[in-house]
């Protein structure tokens, strides 16, 4: 009998999370597609499934412990015993530095940060206990640094100290964990940050493709075949890696 691994992606009702999803399904993983609203998930289990996949649709905030627990809970017995985990779900509230509320600092520490340790912490046992767990991190390259994201880049940098350290102590589990730093990618996201600066969309990715070597912006498919990679059987001597994937190079 085969058996199939589960994978759990966050933020997957639509953008990058939801090609990483249908990446993984094609991979062969059965997938839980969370996000905020189940209604929302549905049209990509929907695709996975028409492809012949497996999934799951899972309403859930990442930043509520108690919904989390439940939530991984119901995957486990559903789909089955987490073996990846994509922490992918994101928002942002730009603002120059002067101007940022601490309410919007906080809800991005909320998503990014907390979110992504409840949701490791809640998979890591499943993981451990298999002796076999890939864990994906979805940094930035605004880690670098970025105008008007104060609260985002310094998000998106502690991810990267908080994907070192599990590396560290999840390791002799067999368990994996890399982060992922993409650059313009098209999604709902970089076309907020377009209408929020009062350019058209089509502008705004001509401009931020004439900055990037490939000469193109990335796509959700670009970062779902980095997520592949880490995710894969033959990656589990790859951890603690920060993948700037931006199609050129980023320090
Ligand atoms: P997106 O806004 O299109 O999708 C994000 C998804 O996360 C949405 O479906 C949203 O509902 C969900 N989400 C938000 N808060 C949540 C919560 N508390 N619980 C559960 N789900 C929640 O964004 P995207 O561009 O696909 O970004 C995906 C990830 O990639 C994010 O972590 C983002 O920071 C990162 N990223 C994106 C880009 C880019 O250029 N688009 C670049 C670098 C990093």
């Amino acid at each position: 009998m085969t058996t199939t691994r589960t994978a759990v992606v966050t933020g997957a009702a639509r953008g990058i999370g939801a090609g990483v999803a249908k990446r993984l399904a094609e991979d062969g993983f059965a997938v839980a597609v969370i996000d905020l609203d189940e209604a929302a998930c549905k049209p990509v289990v929907e695709q996975i499934e028409a492809a012949g996949g497996k999934a799951l649709a899972v309403g859930l905030d990442v930043s509520d412990e108690q919904a989390v627990q439940a939530g991984v809970a119901r995957i486990a017995e559903g789909l089955g015993a987490p073996a990846v985990l994509v922490n992918n779900a994101g928002v942002i509230r730009d603002n120059l530095l002067f101007k940022m509320s601490a309410a919007d600092w906080d809800t991005v520490m909320a998503v990014h940060l907390r979110g992504s340790f409840l949701m490791t912490r809640a998979v890591q046992g499943y993981m451990t206990e298999a002796g076999w767990g890939r864990i994906v991190n979805l940094s930035s390259t605004s880690a670098l640094g970025n105008r008007g994201q104060a609260n985002y880049a310094a998000a998106k940098a502690g991810i990267q100290g908080f994907t070192k350290t599990l590396a560290l102590e999840l390791g002799r589990f067999g368990v994996t964990a890399n982060a992922i730093a993409p650059g313009f990618i098209e999604t709902e996201m970089t076309a907020e940050t377009a209408r929020r600066i009062g350019m058209d969309f089509e502008d705004f990715k001509r401009a931020a493709a004439s900055q990037i070597p490939v000469a193109r912006t990335g796509k959700p498919e670009d970062i779902a075949h980095a997520v592949s990679f880490f995710a894969g059987e033959g990656a589990g001597f790859v951890s603690g890696q920060v993948l700037y994937v931006a199609g050129g190079p980023k320090a």
